[in-house]
This record gives C-alpha cells, structure tokens and sequence, in this order.
C-alpha cells in the first residue's frame, strides 16, 4: 500500500536566488513561523492522528493547546491585548494548518473573525476580558449569522431577534451551521432589532453571549465534512443577556460583519491553498509510486496534466491571495483581490481534490487516505462564509460596473 509520509515534492517555483526576489514569497518571519507550525502540526498531529479524529468526529484539544502555547491566537490582534502579527500571518498559519488538520484551519479562521470583530468594535471595558482570553487561547467563541431560512440572503431571512427588556436583551431565534459552537464560551450573535423593509442591512445588532445563557441551545448536525469541529444548530429561546453584551452600535451589526469580510476572505483562500497543496503534493507521490502497464502512472499523459493544471491554478490562487494580503495589511483597498482569490483558490482545492480522487482510483474511495477528507472539507469554503456565485455577483458589481444582479 501507499505509504503516506509527508508529501516529497518541494513546489518551488524557482531557485534560490528568485526565491528571494519572488514578490509573493515569505518574509523571512514568516518563513519561520511557517516551519514552526509545520513541525508543530507534524509532531501534535500527524495524519494517522487526524484520521482518527476525523473518523470520531473529536476536535483535537492538544492541538488547540500547542497552538495556544505559540501564540499563533494572538495573530492579528492589537498589541495592547497581547496580539502580534497580522492578516499575513494569519494566513501561513491557517495554510499549514488545512494542509493537515482541516478542521482546526476551519476553527482558526472563526477565531481570527471573532478577535477582528471584538477589536474593532468591541467596547474596552465590557469585552476586553474575553477578547484577552480569546487572544490567549483560553476561550472559544462561535460566529452565529446563518438561519434555517437562508444564508446568502440572512439578513431579509433573519427571524432572530432581539428585544430591549428591563437592564438587557431579550434573544429569540434560531441559527444553523455553527461551526464550534458545541465548544465555545461565546457566541457572536446577530439578530434583528430593529424591523426593517426589503431586508435592509440596517436593523441588525451583534451580541456577545455567554453559551452558558439559560435558553439557549446547542445541538451538532451531521455534515459531510470538517469532522474536527462541531456544526451546530442553535436555538435562542427567550435568552436573556446584559445591555452590556451588545458588540458595537446598536442596529449597525450587519455593516460590522461585512467589514470583516475581507479578511476572512483572505482567510478562506488559505484555508483552500493548504488544502490543495497538500492533496496535490500527495496525489503527485502517489502517481510516482502506483503502477499500471509496467510503469508509474504519473508517466500518462492526461494524469501528469490534470497535475499540471493543479500545480497552475494553485500557483495562481496563490498569487491573488498574497497580492490581496499585502495591500490589506498596508490599509489599501483588498476586496476585490480578495475575492478573487477566494473564488480562484476555493476552486481549484475542489478541482485538485476531485482529479485527486481519480488518480488514485479505488485507493482514493478508502478512508484509510487522506484524500476523501481534503475532497470532502475543502468544499465548504466554495461557499462559506460566502458562496462563490455571490463572490461573483460582487466581482461583476464592484469590479466591472455591471448592473447588481440580484
Ligand atoms: C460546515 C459549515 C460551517 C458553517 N459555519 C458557519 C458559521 O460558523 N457561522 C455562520 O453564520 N454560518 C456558517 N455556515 C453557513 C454558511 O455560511 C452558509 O451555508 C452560506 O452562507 C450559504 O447559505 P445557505 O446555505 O443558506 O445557501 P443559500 O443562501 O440557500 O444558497 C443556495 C444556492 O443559491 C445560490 N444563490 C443565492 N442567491 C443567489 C444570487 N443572488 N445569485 C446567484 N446565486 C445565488 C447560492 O450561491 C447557492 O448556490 C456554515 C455552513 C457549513 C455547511
């Protein structure tokens, strides 16, 4: 059978000296922190352990501690609450950690989310202390936007809503798809309070509540992918919170949200570039070692260009990817590279794993490899948090002045 080692294939794109001319190549940090995380990731969670997770559908605490340990939680957040780095580094880390354990890529890119929202709009002395704890590792906290009645479109479906009572809120409603909700201290909540016509954007606030609050339940749905982390159905059933959960102006909580899209676009992007570099890595070590007709069938055409066309869309996902980064971190305008990439690198994940899927021929329909897993995980970012025919509706709007669309 086929080993499964580490992938032996390098992708460099250059030598030594382009590498140090590359415009989209690590910084000598991020070099570092992305070794770092490989080893760690390698050592904590190699891929017998992560099949063994994915296959009893365990979130990998020790991994989540290591990473606690390396501060990789504080990564983008601001200095005075104990973070470092920014949207780059967020990004070799979410990349190396969906080339292995998927799942916890997945929970990253929530974290990341919940600490830009909490900075940015968090008021100092009420949500300082979960943010500082969020920053440390010590605590989880869930994004809970979507609802049984829609996604794309949340904010006309919205049902949940929230309600001034005596000193607080009063939360009725019901979200779906909550990835880490099971296991968060928090949940970021949007709900609806004030109504508004036409599904407006406006009218909408974002709480921060204790997943402790009495109504509130949480229940795991069974999903095709991502097994490392929880996906939750949550129902809000009369909660209760402080007026002090309330993240933010009051009714703006929809606009809040939508100026963190960028970066969790970004995010996604990784996420997708990890994945298809680590399957594409595999399925080129696979075509060496399998044979057919007395030799290896990385030797037959069609399968060396599927390769091919693999190794170019990553490249070039990349490539957005990094170009977007560079002018978010230096306060330009990102959104539009930043879809692309999304799209661009979401894609050509799906692509490399399915063609994966088909090298690998039987082989690859066995749970005991790891390519059913990136086939299975990596489609979730073709449309969450945003679905790719959306991301599209906006490139066409905001790029090419093309009338909207919907
Ligand atoms: C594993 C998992 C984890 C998730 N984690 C979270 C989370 O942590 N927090 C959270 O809030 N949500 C989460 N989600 C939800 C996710 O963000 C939504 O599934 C996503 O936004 C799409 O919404 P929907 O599923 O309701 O699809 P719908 O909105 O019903 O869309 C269905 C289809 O219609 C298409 N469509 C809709 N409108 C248009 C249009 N105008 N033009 C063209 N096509 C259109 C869509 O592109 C899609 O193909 C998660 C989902 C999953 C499966």
């Amino acid at each position: 059978l086929f080993s499964q080692e580490e992938p032996t294939m390098s992708f460099d794109v250059t030598d030594s000296t382009g590498i140090g001319l590359d415009p989209i190549g690590d910084s000598e940090e991020r070099a570092q922190l992305r070794a770092v995380v490989r080893r760690m990731v390698g050592e904590i969670s190699p891929p017998e352990r992560i099949r063994e997770l994915d296959e009893s559908e365990t979130f990998d605490d020790e991994l989540h501690r290591t990473l606690a340990d390396l501060a990789v939680f504080s990564l983008g957040a601001p200095e005075e609450h104990g973070g470092m780095g920014d949207v780059r580094d967020q990004l070799v880390v979410i990349e190396e950690l969906a080339a292995g354990p998927t799942s916890m890529a997945v929970f990253i890119i929530v974290h990341y989310m919940a600490i830009q929202l909490l900075s940015d709009f968090g008021d100092a002395d009420r949500h300082t202390d979960v943010l500082q704890r969020l920053v440390a590792g010590q605590q989880k906290v869930s994004f809970a936007l979507s609802e049984p009645g829609g996604g794309t479109d949340v904010a006309r479906a919205m049902r949940t809503t929230a309600s001034a009572v005596d000193g607080g809120w009063r939360i009725d409603g019901q979200k779906m798809w909550i990835s880490g909700a099971a296991r968060a201290d928090h949940l970021i909540v949007l709900a609806r309070t004030t109504a508004a016509e036409n599904g407006s954007i406006d009218g909408i606030s974002m709480f921060l509540v204790p997943t402790t609050a009495r109504g509130l339940h949480i229940s795991e749905l069974d999903t095709v992918g991502v097994h490392g982390l929880d996906t939750c159905e949550v129902t809000l059933d009369g909660v209760e919170v402080a007026a002090d959960a309330l993240v933010g102006a009051q009714d703006q909580g929809f606009r809040q949200m939508l100026a963190t899209l960028n970066r969790e676009r970004l995010n996604t992007a990784a996420g997708s570039v990890g994945v298809g570099r680590a399957a594409l890595g595999f399925a080129r070590d696979y075509a060496l070692e399998r044979q057919a007709f007395d030799k290896p069938i990385g030797s037959f055409q069609v399968l060396q260009h599927r390769l091919v066309d693999g190794a170019m869309a990553l490249e070039a996902a990349r490539g957005l990817m990094v170009r977007a980064a560079e002018i978010e971190a230096g306060g330009g305008r990102a959104d539009l590279l930043a879809s692309m990439a999304k799209v661009a690198a979401s894609e050509a994940g799906v692509t490399i794993t399915q063609d994966g899927m088909q090298l690998m021929g039987g082989f690859g329909f066995s749970r005991e490899f790891p390519m059913q897993r990136w086939f299975r995980d990596v489609r979730l970012w073709t449309f969450s948090p945003l679905t790719n025919e959306m991301v599209r509706n906006y490139l066409g709007e905001r790029l090419l002045d093309l009338p909207r669309s919907f």
